[in-house]
């Protein structure tokens, strides 16, 4: 089990911060999201879905 690499995530529609999530593989083709930083709720697609760099 790999216990290193890119975290994946999306990329909040409002305030362009990165959004991680845990479970990419068991989500569906689009799903609701939350951004903990501005607490805007949008959809979102998995084909959004990215690695997110650890760097700005
Ligand atoms: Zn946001």
């Amino acid at each position: 089990m790999p216990m290193s690499g890119p975290t994946n995530g999306v990329v909040c529609k409002r305030c362009k911060q990165p959004i991680k999530l845990d479970h990419t593989d068991r989500l569906a083709e689009e799903f609701s999201l939350a951004c903990p930083h501005c607490g805007h709720r949008t959809f979102y697609r998995d084909k959004e879905i990215k690695p997110l760099g650890g760097e700005k």
